[in-house]
């Protein structure tokens, strides 16, 4: 029971993560978890957009 599987692992960073707070304007947005799993950053839909980040 020590291994974790990736599966795990997301679910513990989404969890952690799942307030909807935008990292950047600290704005409540249901696009931030959405983007918090797409790309890794913690940020909403217009953040996002100025910031250009994209997925891999
Ligand atoms: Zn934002």
């Amino acid at each position: 029971m020590t291994n974790k599987n990736l599966k795990d692992i997301t679910d513990d960073i989404i969890i952690k993560d799942l307030d909807d707070i935008c990292d950047e304007c600290k704005k409540k947005e249901d696009s931030v978890t959405h983007n918090l799993i797409l790309t890794g950053f913690k940020i909403c839909q217009s953040c996002r957009l100025s910031k250009t980040i994209f997925p891999i």
